[in-house]
């Protein structure tokens, strides 16, 4: 078994008086996606942001991709993990292209590599190459939220961090990305970090479930095995609510 892609030891963090995250104990497995789902207000975005490093613990130890982040060099850290959140924040006066290959060319790849990597990405996600010259408000919301993935991937991370990226499209744009998410999951061996309050999205896209509740994991492992024995009430409401 491979070391885990990020671990949590004794991990906590308060705003103000306001305990956010207590006790947080966790190893994600690498290559695999791991879903983090709970209410809004939960910790899930601030669990997201110990991995990296736009939050720090006031407690505890985060490990991600085998360094302990309070002595990591947090820019070369940053460009090992993709990060896309809501929506798909493209620059809006960038062509599609620009807004992808942007990172690459700030760590200075050759062209030849970034054109290489953009042009696969594109069509991982099934994006028309004639789509590289438009601006994001001439691109569909699915446009956009895989383009936004191939930017989160552009420079190969081994760890993509995704902060309910699929949540602001209608629902059957989001069954595509779904399907374009998978895709580019098989392809290519990196370990996701999913959150979502859609337990539905959860079960289609990770293997492996973590739910919060105040600021707590209250329950862990494979979806299969959660879902099959949910560890109290609370969580069998939620997947009777969520799941029917
Ligand atoms: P989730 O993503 O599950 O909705 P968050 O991690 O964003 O939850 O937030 C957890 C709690 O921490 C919420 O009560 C939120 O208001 C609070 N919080 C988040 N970020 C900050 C911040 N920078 N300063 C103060 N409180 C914050
Ligand atoms: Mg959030």
């Amino acid at each position: 078994m491979s070391p885990p892609a990020v671990r949590f030891a004794g991990v906590s963090k308060r705003y103000g008086t306001a305990e956010v995250l207590a006790d947080i104990d966790l190893a994600l497995t690498a290559a695999r996606t791991t879903a983090i789902v709970g209410e809004s207000g939960s910790g899930k975005s601030t669990l997201l942001k110990l991995i990296n490093g736009l939050v720090q613990a006031d407690t505890g130890v985060v490990e991600v991709l085998g360094t302990a982040i309070e002595t990591a060099d947090l820019i070369d850290l940053r460009r090992r993990i993709g990060y896309a959140v809501q929506g798909s924040a493209l620059f809006p006066h960038l062509d599609l292209r620009a807004n992808v290959t942007l990172l690459a060319r700030l760590v200075g790849w050759p062209e030849a590599r970034i054109r290489e990597r953009f042009e696969h990405l594109l069509e991982l996600m099934e994006l028309d190459p004639e789509l590289a010259g438009r601006y994001p408000y001439e691109l569909s919301g699915g446009q956009q939220q895989r383009a936004s993935l191939c930017r989160a991937m552009m420079l190969e991370p081994p760890l993509l961090l995704l902060d309910e990226p699929f949540s602001a499209v209608d629902p059957i744009t989001r069954a595509g990305i779904h399907a374009h998410f998978q895709r580019l999951a098989e392809a290519e061996p990196v370990t996701v970090v999913l959150v979502t309050h859609d337990l539905r999205e959860a079960m289609t896209l990770a293997s492996e479930l973590v739910i919060l509740r105040n600021g707590r994991i209250i329950q862990a492992g494979a979806c299969d095995a959660v879902v099959a024995a949910p560890a109290d009430a609370w969580i069998e409401r939620l997947f009777q609510s969520q799941l029917g």
